[in-house]
Parts: structure tokens; sequence; C-alpha cells
């Protein structure tokens, strides 16, 4: 299956904010357009994937 919706879980693991997204999974990786946290962290993340 290609280009599966999933609601994704995004906690900042500095700051400790929590985003929730809707994004697509294409080939392995999922693209939900989630650049930074308000703190300006790019890259630490606890991050949780859902089935919509
Ligand atoms: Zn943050």
């Amino acid at each position: 299956m290609e280009n599966m919706r999933v609601k994704v879980r995004i906690r900042c693991n500095q700051c400790g904010e929590k985003f929730v997204l809707r994004g697509k999974r294409e080939k392995g990786r999922i693209d939900t357009g989630f650049k930074q946290c308000l703190c300006n962290n790019t890259e630490d993340f606890e991050i949780e994937e859902q089935m919509v």
C-alpha cells in the first residue's frame, strides 16, 4: 500500500511541546510537513505514528 494516511504525534524532547499532525506514509517515510518545534529544535523528537 502506498500513500497511506497516518496521524503522527510528535513530542519535543527539549521543551515538551506536543503536536498532532496528519501525514502520508510514502515508501517507508512519513511526510507531515513538520519542520521544527517552537523552541527551534529540529531533530530531537519522540514520534508516534497511528493509523487513521
Ligand atoms: Zn520544543
